[in-house]
């Protein structure tokens, strides 16, 4: 490839790496730091991926590191478990941390800071109720009041604001605030609370604190304690700039500065935790890794590879306006790492008995068939038995075929992959009409690899020997919800549940060569898609989780109108 075409194909910089470029030409930092700052009150999602590959990504890129911050200021709705699932989470989509951090460990030196800005006159304790202090606030086009708290001495506040701390006042009976601006067109300026009281045990501080910082009180200046450079958010906190900034500023720390982008936002799915939450908990799902969540460890069951959520996330770029995502890229991104990577192995989903009349009874043949005809030398192969009585599609037979139908029925020719062709010379019916059986005779030349016959098909289909068969359950999963943008409907969100999202096959045959599947190992099944094993599968009772099919059978929808 020439130079030229090189560069041409170079993807052009995101708003965000021409901010670092920019910032290390001009000798402003020699090199970056960024963080990854989740609350441990639920687990990942894509979205969060999103932020993800984005914080490591730019230090990957540029050379800087990325510290993991528990952003922990809130004891009541924070959890260990979740701690756990997001390490796990962000590890498995291939990034590795500079430091494990949490906000709560800076709670002393959040706690002087506090004290710096009281002894600077810059922070009160006001004893109004949080309704006294909305009202006061005032609105957008008219100036806030301020209380007789507001002129508080230093002295009183110092004392005041130690005695929060002691733990002699009751939850919401006194919160510090920042004294900046009442008249701000801001309204984050106008006095924003600092501290609350709240007497709750925390999960890692235990009872050691009974005021704990607001978000904007703990986030900049914990960016500022770790020497972030760019602390990246997304676009909401665009009015909290000004504040965090503020802070830094009559602090004197560290300046970091928050720089932000558009959260992803994607069609058939919620992304918040809450409304997450609010699914397991309601049983919608069977839990936060139910493999139709929007979840990192959802995604991962699924089947799901870290690289297909990388290239996920480097495909819909870095945004400053928000937009929604179509879930179908997600999925073309997995099929496309798929293909390349996943075994392939027949299973017959929906089964009907295929009998080839002219095969010896009794016999067995051991065939073969290429691991991954996409990988080198095939990704080597197994073996696959092949007998007189074989278990085939029911939808790959029919009783009256249309034209170009290339599949079975009576007097239809068609490869039987890794094996012979055979021609449908007729079937069984109950006494309901259902088919039971299908006949057909075999081409003994036929044999693939080994074919003298000179007949043409056009048609192959899998099948699995009837008595070689395994039997294993599979999940075919559909989107979560009915219409594309849940949260944004009228009413709850979750009336738009997709009743129909989860269908589970009982008895699946598949061939014998995934006897020994783990959990966590993916597979393509010919002509029906991609499967993972579940993480509960056992070598008694196999279950598979379908990925995704092989097309997008929604565009095909989508198109017909
Ligand atoms: P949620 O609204 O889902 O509860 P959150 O923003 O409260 O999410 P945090 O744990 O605070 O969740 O998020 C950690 C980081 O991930 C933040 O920097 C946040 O901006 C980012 N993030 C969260 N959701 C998204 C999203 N949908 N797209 C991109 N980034 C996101
Ligand atoms: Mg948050």
């Amino acid at each position: 490839m020439s130079a030229e075409k090189i560069k041409t194909e170079e993807k052009s910089l995101n708003f965000l790496e021409e901010i670092v470029e920019n910032d290390l030409a001009s000798g402003k930092y020699t090199s970056i730091m960024t963080r990854f700052p989740p609350e441990p009150n639920g687990y990942l999602h894509i979205g969060h991926a999103k932020s993800i590959c984005l914080n490591f990504g730019l230090a990957l890129k540029y050379g800087g590191r990325t510290n993991l911050r528990f952003d922990d200021t809130n004891p009541v709705k924070e959890d260990i478990e979740y701690v756990d699932s997001i390490k796990e989470d962000v590890k498995w989509l291939g990034f590795e941390w500079a430091n494990e951090l949490y906000a709560s460990d800076y709670f002393e030196t959040l706690y002087e800071y506090a004290v710096k800005l009281i002894k600077k006159g810059l922070a009160y304790v006001d004893d109004s109720s949080p309704e006294e202090i909305a009202a006061q606030k005032g609105t957008p086009t008219e100036p806030g009041k301020g209380n007789e708290y507001r002129n508080r001495s230093v002295e009183e506040n110092l004392d005041l604001f130690a005695r929060m701390r002691a733990g002699d006042f009751k939850d919401g009976e006194k919160v510090l605030r920042a004294k900046v601006d009442l008249a701000s067109p801001n309204m984050h300026m106008r006095d924003p609370l600092m501290y609350r009281i709240k007497h709750a045990d925390h999960h890692r501080t235990g009872n050691a604190w009974c005021i704990y910082p607001m978000y904007d009180f703990a986030h900049g200046q914990s960016d500022s304690i770790e020497h972030i450079t760019h602390s990246i958010c997304t676009v909401e906190f665009i009015p909290h700039r000004e504040l965090y900034d503020w802070f830094i500023e009559k602090l004197e720390i560290f300046p970091s500065h928050q720089y932000e982008f558009a959260r992803l936002n994607m069609t058939y799915t919620v992304m918040s935790k809450r409304k997450l939450l609010e699914l397991v908990n309601d049983k919608i799902v069977d839990g936060w890794s139910d493999p139709r969540m929007p979840t990192i460890a959802a995604l991962r069951r699924r089947g799901y590879t870290p690289e297909s959520i990388r290239l996920f996330c480097d495909k819909i770029g870095v945004q400053k306006r928000e937009n929604l995502i179509d879930l179908s890229l997600l999925e073309f991104c997995v099929r496309e790492d798929l293909n390349k990577n996943a075994t392939r192995r027949m299973a017959v989903l929906d089964p009907i008995k295929l009998i080839i009349t002219n095969y010896p009874d009794g016999h067995v043949e051991e065939l073969s068939g290429e691991n991954n005809p996409e990988a080198e030398n095939g990704g080597g192969s197994r073996p696959i038995p092949f007998s007189k009585e074989l278990w085939i599609e029911r939808e790959d037979f029919m009783e009256d075929p249309p034209k170009k139908f290339f599949r079975l029925g009576v007097g239809l020719t068609v490869r039987l992959k890794y094996a012979y062709i055979v021609k449908c010379t007729g079937f069984k019916k109950d006494e309901d009409g259902n088919v039971t059986e299908v006949y057909a005779e075999y081409i003994s030349e036929s044999r693939s690899g080994a074919d003298s016959s000179k007949i043409n098909v056009k048609g192959t289909i899998h099948w699995v020997s009837v008595q070689h068969a395994l039997t294993a359950e599979v999940r075919l999963y559909d989107r979560l919800f009915k219409v594309e943008d849940p949260s944004n409907e009228e009413g709850d969100f979750k009336e738009y549940i997709n009743p129909d999202s989860l269908q589970v096959l009982q008895k699946v045959y598949i061939e014998p060569a995934l006897a020994a599947a783990f959990p966590g190992e993916r597979y393509q099944f010919l002509r029906k898609g991609y499967f993972c094993v579940d993480e509960n599968s056992t070598k008694e009772k196999l279950v598979f989780n379908r990925t995704v099919g092989l097309k997008d059978t929604w565009a095909k929808e989508a198109k017909k109108g």
